[in-house]
């Protein structure tokens, strides 16, 4: 490797909402370029503009900042490399396409939509498939074929053109991938790209390769994609004299189950988000859903996302942001697709939940709860979110797992009356209604310890007792360890409970 400075980009298309596959990249952007003391800068790729779409630019920068992904240079950021937006770069392609014009690397094709459509129909009629390529360009309406005079007689007459990249006819390109090694590549299979339209936009192959060169860009780490355009570019940098940056193709994000590429379809199919943040679809209006509104912590899914395709050689697998940029190298990055797991991806998510202090979590649960209509004390709500915490995955669930804390259970789980309302329920309730409504020291502890030494005198069951005790107290056989439930609610609504329990459950014979 060269000694220059390392200097990496994200470099997205604003045609949609960024699927988590470009989070993933841009996070392995990042975190190379934080390994090594690099810059990172995120530089928007809208040259073709009948894919714009509005709202997306924006949409990316917001996903980054949710996520925690920093750039260094960029769109809203500024740097001394700019502008960051291709299309604000317009005249600075011109120029690299002329000079490729001069060296003989390209020439201009003068053929029309309908010509181009006529010969690919008629190669399809012999079963062929047309490519624009060494071996049809010498028949074909460009300027290779005419005088300098013709060529400039429709350049004056504003004849629509393009600029097509001449792909030399035999030659092997060896290129290295970071990932993959060396790769090789004949260029009797490729055509010869347009690199430049007469609207004056370059192609996104002219225009990413002009400035990861201007904004010297060392490493190019993208998805994996783009590697059958690697020899192209390989090419357009040599042509032009330039040193070629490195590249690292990663390899795909893939379905949970079977073969191919992640897709929203599978993230509709099997209830899970494939972008960070929701997305409005401005032309259908289709929303779809974002990690960020399903309730993950940006910083769950940062980690998920990380171990995607990279793994640290060790056994560890939960990472914040600057234990990943310590230990990141991408070595490590596999050459095969990783299957997305949902599931692994919520269990991240709690062990972000459980690692958060009560107090913060609190502060997460009281909207849900006002929103209910539940005013309920911070202090009583932070005493609740920490015996239900070990139990969720996320800051939506603890509403499930503890409502009880919160209403007085108005029914009570049939199945579990079948199974544990028993014919002594009823007076042993009664008996433990006695024993609590005498206690003075209403600590989960104390509690146990009485109930226990009651048990033991009563030669009466455990599980028996507990789970007919819960069934009063829960409204179901669900919830944490319950002498901490009923320490929390206190005396006189556990006595509430019980009584009602006793009402409603009644005595059954044996
Ligand atoms: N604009 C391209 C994209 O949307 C960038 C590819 C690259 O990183 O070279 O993915």
């Amino acid at each position: 490797m060269s000694q220059k400075n390392i200097r990496v980009r994200f470099a997205p298309s604003p045609t949609g909402p960024l699927h988590i596959g470009g989070v993933r990249t841009a996070l392995y952007n990042y975190l190379f370029a934080k390994h090594l003391g690099g810059k990172f800068i995120l530089r928007i790729e809208d040259t073709d503009q009948t894919r714009f779409v509005p709202g997306a630019q924006e949409y990316i920068v917001e996903s980054f900042r949710w996520c925690g992904i920093e750039f260094d240079e960029g769109v809203t950021k500024g740097g001394p490399f700019g502008p960051y937006i291709q299309s604000e770069r317009q005249e600075i392609y011109q120029q690299y396409s002329e000079k490729l014009l001069n060296s003989g690397h390209a020439y201009y094709a003068f053929d029309t939509p309908e010509a181009l459509d006529d010969l690919r129909k008629e190669f399809e009629a012999e079963k062929k498939t047309f490519t624009y390529n060494a071996e049809v360009r010498g028949k074909l309406h460009n300027s290779l074929n005419m005088s300098r005079e013709e060529v400039a007689n429709l350049l004056k007459k504003e004849f629509p053109y393009v600029v097509r990249f001449a792909m030399p006819e035999d030659r092997i390109v060896v290129m290295n991938d970071l990932i993959r090694g060396q790769v090789e590549v004949n260029t009797k299979v490729l055509d010869d790209k347009v690199l430049f339209k007469s609207d004056g936009m370059p192609t996104y192959h002219l225009a990413n390769i002009v400035d990861d060169h201007l904004m010297e860009i060392s490493h190019v780490i993208r998805g994996e994609e783009w590697l059958p355009s690697l020899p192209l570019h390989v090419l357009l940098y040599e042509a032009l004299g330039w040193e070629a940056p490195e590249f690292a193709h990663l390899p795909l994000l893939l379905k949970p189950e079977g073969n191919g590429k992640l897709s929203k379809r599978d993230g509709d199919r099997l209830g899970f988000p494939v972008f960070p943040l929701a997305w409005n679809d401005p032309k259908s209006g289709e929303i779809s859903r974002g990690y960020r509104e399903d309730g993950y912590f940006p910083e769950a899914f940062i980690n998920m996302l990380a171990l995607l395709g990279w793994n640290p050689g060790t056994e560890q697998e939960v990472f914040s942001m600057d234990e990943l940029a310590k230990v990141f190298s991408i070595d490590r990055v596999g050459k095969s697709g990783s299957k997305f797991d949902p599931g692994k991806a919520a269990w991240f998510n709690h062990q972000y939940l459980i690692q958060k202090s009560n107090e913060e979590l609190a502060g997460h649960f009281m909207p849900i709860l006002q929103q209910k209509g539940f005013l309920a004390e911070t202090e009583f709500v932070e005493k609740v979110v920490s015996l239900v915490k070990e139990r969720v995955n996320f800051v939506s669930e603890f509403w499930d797992q503890s409502n009880f804390f919160f209403i007085t259970p108005e029914t009570f789980d049939p199945l579990a009356v079948k199974k544990r309302w028993k014919a002594d329920s009823y007076q042993q309730m009664t008996e433990l209604k006695t024993l609590l409504s005498k206690v003075d020291d209403f600590s989960a502890s104390h509690l146990e310890d009485i109930t226990k030494a009651w048990l033991e005198e009563m030669k009466y069951g455990m599980g028996a007792v507990m789970n007919a005790f819960r069934i009063i107290v829960v409204g179901e056989l669900k919830g944490p360890h319950l002498f901490d439930i009923i320490a929390l609610i206190g005396q006189e609504e556990t006595l509430n409970r019980l009584e009602r329990g006793l009402h409603e459950l009644g005595e059954i014979s044996a």
